[in-house]
């Protein structure tokens, strides 16, 4: 494969300053307009055809280089309501009100200001070295990962239609291993996960007359240590599930009994069977528990939001594993193993039937004592180091398009 090269000094100071830009101006699920704004006239001064508001913020760019497969690459673009406590000079200081109206501080604690400056840094590489390659890449931006609404609303709004569904879809996400260093996960790599709402209903009364009450907060008591018995008792020792009761509200007075609880459950396992029978037995047990506590009507559970598991194609994963390991050599190329979390990334190889990648791209300061645990993603400490997280990010982006990419016969060619 005819090399297209790395990152100027002066292009990794360009992307550099783009990064502590957008670090510095988080902005929420669906509220991405700045950094939209930012990306399509990148994408633009680069060569590629772009299209915004797909989706809400959703930013395609599209780049044509003759006859060859489509290359999906992904980034997502909203931050997390956290205040950031890292103390560096680009922290990000903006807020936002929230459902509630309550004023709430932004943070890219996540790092999809890393993915978008990657996918910046790439797309340019791509558009200067286009004669190296054939086929077209399609560069998506998505809105709203945190929520697991962005991939699917851009999706729903004919992304594929408008510009052609991919042969592959590929996508990095930075994490707290070793700055440069690659990580890759054949197989299930990232769970599923369902968050509900369930309301608890009981009736009202004085805090002096239980007898004339049904108090959902011993309900929701009740509920919550049930819960606990379904992945300890049903769930098979060798899958994985987890049960976590969120948030639980009741109440405001000191001397009532309130007449309702609410609490968000949220709940993740690997396999689409494990995760079917968790939440029946979810149902099962708070509809039961409402039952035994002669609850007036029957509790109501409504779903918040749901993440599809993450499988990364085997086939195509060992192709990245050794293409990235030619270009980076075997000491920055790593396993990563399983986890929990969610992302909505899966969505778009899925949505078109087509392999997807996701790999793990390192952040973690390399010269970091060994003395302490480095924050991870969504911790309000969560600092990825600029470089050599970046140009990794960068190049290992380019790297895997090229590996799907045709390349043109005399490997160069044309100019
Ligand atoms: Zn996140
Ligand atoms: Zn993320």
């Amino acid at each position: 494969m005819a090399d297209i090269g790395g990152l100027s000094e002066a292009a990794r100071d360009d992307l550099a300053e783009l990064y502590r830009d957008l670090h510095r101006n988080p902005e929420p699920p669906f509220g991405e307009v700045r950094t939209a704004g930012i990306v399509a006239t990148r994408l633009r001064r680069a060569g590629f055809e772009v299209a915004t508001g797909i989706g809400g913020t959703g930013v395609a760019g599209v780049l044509r280089s003759g006859e060859g497969p489509t290359v999906l690459l992904r980034a997502d673009m909203d931050a997390l309501p956290l205040a950031e406590r890292t103390g560096l000079p680009y922290a990000g200081t903006a807020t936002v009100d929230d459902a509630h109206g309550e004023r709430t501080p932004l943070m890219h604690a996540c790092g999809h200001d890393m993915h978008v400056a990657c996918l910046i840094g790439a797309a340019d590489l791509l558009a200067a070295g286009r004669d190296h390659w054939r086929g077209t890449v399609l560069a998506v931006f998505q809105p709203a990962e945190e929520i697991a609404a962005g991939a699917r609303a851009m999706l729903e709004d004919g992304l594929y239609e408008r510009f052609g569904a991919p042969d592959v879809a590929l996508g990095q996400h930075v994490f707290p291993y070793p700055a440069g260093t690659l990580l890759h996960c054949p197989g299930q790599v990232l769970g599923a996960t369902e968050t509900l709402e369930v309301r608890l209903h009981g009736k009202g009364a004085h805090g002096s007359q239980p007898e004339r009450g049904i108090d959902p907060v011993v309900l929701a008591a009740a509920v919550v240590m049930r819960l606990q018995t379904i992945v300890s008792r049903e769930v098979a020792p060798a899958e994985r599930a987890v049960v976590t009761v969120a948030r639980l509200r009741a109440g405001h007075a000191e001397n009532t009994i309130p007449d309702e609880a609410t609490m968000t459950l949220n709940i993740r396992a690997f396999s689409p069977d494990v995760m079917r029978a968790v939440l029946a037995a979810v149902e099962r047990v708070v509809r039961a528990e409402a039952a035994a506590s002669g609850a007036p009507r029957p509790p109501e559970l409504r779903t918040l939001s749901s993440f599809p598991a993450t499988y990364n194609d085997p086939v195509a994963t060992e192709r990245l594993v050794e293409a990235f390991t030619g270009r980076f050599g075997a000491g920055r190329v790593g396993d990563l193993a399983p986890m929990m979390g969610s992302e909505d990334f899966g969505l778009f190889g899925s949505a078109a039937d087509v392999p997807s990648v996701f790999w793990g791209l390192g952040a973690a300061d390399p010269d970091r004592p060994a003395d302490g645990e480095v924050p991870g993603n969504h911790s309000p400490l969560f600092a990825p180091v600029i470089e050599p997280t970046l140009s990794t990010g960068v190049e290992a982006l380019v790297t895997a398009a090229r590996t799907f990419l045709r390349t043109p016969p005399d490997g160069a060619a044309r100019s």
